[in-house]
């Protein structure tokens, strides 16, 4: 037997077991040992059959004393046995299990573990789980940790622990290692057949320590070479922009505030990686808000005034327009050329912004994917900023800084990650944190409430409408189709129009909306010529208008807790003070956790973490939405520290062997090749 050998190749597999391990993705031998239990039952506390209690469940030995009967009762078969060591009786049953009678030898000694009852003054287990021991008392499989997986109903855990019992001991001699020695030595990691004979059936705590550690370190260490190697040597790469100049105060002139300490930090951080001689490749993490764009400012400022070109990505069209404007207002009064490309335009004016770029005309391009066509070339680029970095993958990234030598990377995200995840995604990446929103905001006043309170919610937007504010209502997408969805929304704008919000300014935008459309919906919105913009989520990201101060948001069940964060930032960006309502007739209970947790906090940091333990293991902070594979034993957010070791471990493997071509390395290369080649693990940075 191989372990990549079919299971149907294992003694008593076929036809329905086959089809129950392939519901859990078992599909070869070598799948059914590195499936890893969820959990452990520990049986190493022997009980005597004095010692038991009704309610627990309990381990104890005892011999069979008595014929095991079976008897009908309406439509259950019973089996029934007394138990005895000397110290006390107790009964067995089994339901529907009447060859009990023919497996149970009276007189044999056996390992008992299930749960104690009470019935009638006499104790009774119910269907317990057993195991023969030997002459010397001694449990005939060994191990007395016994390991709990996540299976089907029809496929027992006793079965699918004897199933992995019996072909770990035949493939064991093939689990051979793939970490190399050097790696293995410097982390003290056991050997992985070790690990995973000792992830299954611990010997004791120790050894279920060190596999478990081993299996993690694995796992990550796996991920983390990998992603290395997408990410290619972007560190330590010299700039060609020598920055001499790094007087960023005529901007500041431009401004209307002064920056807050997190933003001052950060500027000179910049100012640091600017003067280093080497590439900057920063991220810059801080809560909606905080004030990113102006830190971004500043650095495409210094770079401009220090003679080469910068371009600002953002994901999508409506985001891209903003920044345009934002930066345009600032810029143009310096004397500094912006840009703005987006698929949208037109070819002419496209050919246009290319032709400005290429000649030098243009200092700043704004704009979506567009900015990584190939028809785009810089005179020189010098730095490259991307806005809510999630939503792009790595290469994009890299595709944009190829456009120039020695270019300045710079990141922005308001999605707060957690830390483990940012050291995954951003490994290669410092990281920069503004902590601190400007002064004078205001927490954001959220509530959650039922439909029924659609005539008061109604009520209050037109109260604060008629007091000068603005507000937005979002609509998730609730139809099967978009166009239904469509119908739907307008249908709703045009009703509130008509209706509860007569007399207000009520205007609508959906992603179906050509650029023009939605350019002129937003900035008459931001000037203030709309009251109610009822949105699609096309709203989602950076959306800056600091008049608004209230968001509705529909369905909002329907949301994940980062989304409705990202949301909710859109209010609460001025002085005055801001409200979120969540409507909902929701009656999920993670769903009701998530609203509940929206009305009780608005740090960006702390909803992070609870979206983390919402999601559960298997999706830690989605880790599928970042293009991350799941994890199989790894913790995200608790194995920090073996993390941070395998960030280490392949750092330096990275540079000793960046393609792993040294014979030390070439197991892991192969390793590496199965896993994320084969298409079951794909990453799709
Ligand atoms: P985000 O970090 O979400 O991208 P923005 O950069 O859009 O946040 O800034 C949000 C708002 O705060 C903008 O209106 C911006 O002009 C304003 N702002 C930024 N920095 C400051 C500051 N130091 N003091 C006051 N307002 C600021
Ligand atoms: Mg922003």
């Amino acid at each position: 037997m191989q372990l990549i050998s079919p299971v149907t190749e294992i003694k008593n597999i076929g036809g329905e077991r086959e089809k129950l391990l392939a519901s859990l993705n078992i599909h070869t031998v070598g799948n059914l040992v590195e499936y890893f239990p969820r959990d452990y039952d520990d049986r190493t506390d022997v009980l005597t059959v004095a010692e038991l209690k009704a309610g627990d469940t309990a381990t104890f030995t005892a011999r069979i004393a008595a014929n095991t009967e079976v008897m009908r009762a309406k439509r259950l078969v019973i089996a029934k046995t007394l138990l005895t060591d000397g110290t006390g009786n107790i009964e067995a049953v089994w339901y529907n299990q009447p060859y009990m009678k023919n497996t149970l030898k009276q007189g044999q000694l056996y390992l008992f573990t299930g749960k104690i009852s009470e019935k009638f003054n006499r104790l009774q287990v119910e269907s317990p789980e057993f195991e023969p021991l030997k002459p010397n008392g001694e449990p005939v499989s060994g191990g007395r940790i016994v390991p709990i997986y996540t299976t089907t109903k029809k496929l027992s855990q006793k079965i699918l622990r004897q199933l992995i019992r019996s072909v770990l001991d035949e493939v064991t001699p093939q689990l051979s290692e793939f970490i190399p020695e050097r790696i293995r030595r410097k982390y003290k990691l056991c050997e992985r057949s070790f690990a995973i004979n000792n992830i299954h059936f611990p010997q004791d705590d120790e050894s279920f320590f060190m596999a478990r550690r081993r299996l993690v370190f694995e796992e990550l260490f796996l991920l983390q070479t990998k992603l290395l190697q997408l990410k290619g040597n972007i560190r330590e790469k010299p700039a060609s922009l020598a920055v001499k100049n790094l007087d960023y105060r005529p901007l500041l002139n431009q401004f209307s505030f002064n920056l807050t300490t997190a933003q001052k930090r950060t500027v000179d951080e910049i100012c640091n990686d600017f003067k280093s001689g080497l590439c900057m490749n920063r991220l810059i993490q801080g809560d909606v808000g905080c004030g990113k764009t102006a830190v971004a400012m500043i650095a495409a400022y210094i770079c401009i005034k220090n003679g080469a070109q910068a371009a600002l990505m953002a994901p999508t069209d409506v985001l891209a327009m903003q920044h345009y404007k934002g930066f345009s207002e600032v810029f143009e009064a310096l004397g500094i050329k912006c840009s703005l490309l987006t698929s949208a335009l037109k070819k002419k004016e496209k050919q246009a912004v290319y032709l400005a770029l290429e000649n030098g005309e243009t200092d700043i391009v704004i704009g979506t994917h567009a900015l990584i066509q190939d028809a785009v070339s810089f005179k020189n680029l010098g730095l490259v900023i991307t806005d809510e970095q999630h939503r792009f993958g790595v290469k994009q990234r890299e595709i944009l800084t190829e456009k120039g030598v020695g270019v300045h990377a710079l990141v922005m995200t308001a999605t707060p990650i957690p830390r483990t995840l940012a050291l995954i995604l951003y490994g290669d990446l410092d990281i920069s944190v503004i902590d601190e929103l400007p002064p004078g905001r205001q927490e954001i006043a959220t509530y959650a409430m039922h439909t029924s309170y659609y005539p008061k919610i109604y009520g209050f937007i037109r109260r604060e409408a008629e007091a000068g504010r603005q507000v937005y209502i979002i609509c998730p997408m609730i139809e099967e189709n978009e166009k239904m969805q469509l119908k739907a929304v307008t249908e709703y704008a045009a009703e509130l129009k008509d209706g509860a919000l007569s007399g207000l300014r009520v205007e609508l935008l959906h992603g179906k909306m050509t650029n023009d459309e939605k350019q002129s919906i937003m900035s008459e919105f931001a000037e203030g010529n709309i009251d109610v913009l009822v949105s699609t989520t096309v709203i989602e990201v950076g959306i800056n208008v600091p008049n608004a101060t209230v968001m509705v948001i529909e369905n909002a069940d329907r949301f994940g807790l980062s989304a409705l964060h990202q949301l909710r930032g859109r209010v609460g960006r001025g002085s005055a003070k801001s409200y979120c309502i969540l409507v909902s007739d929701t009656k999920g209970k993670t769903a009701l956790e998530r609203l509940k947790i929206m009305c009780a906090t608005n740090d960006g940091f702390v909803i992070s973490e609870k979206d983390l333990t919402l999601r559960g293991p298997g999706d830690f902070f989605g880790t599928r939405q970042h293009g991350l594979p799941e994890m199989k034993i790894a913790n995200l957010y608790k194995d920090i520290d073996i993390l941070k070791e395998v960030q280490q471990a392949s750092i330096e493997l990275y540079r000793r062997d960046p393609e792993l071509i040294m014979s030390e390395n070439e197991p892991l290369r192969r390793k590496i090749t199965e896993i994320f080649e084969s298409g079951s693990e794909k990453i799709c940075l």
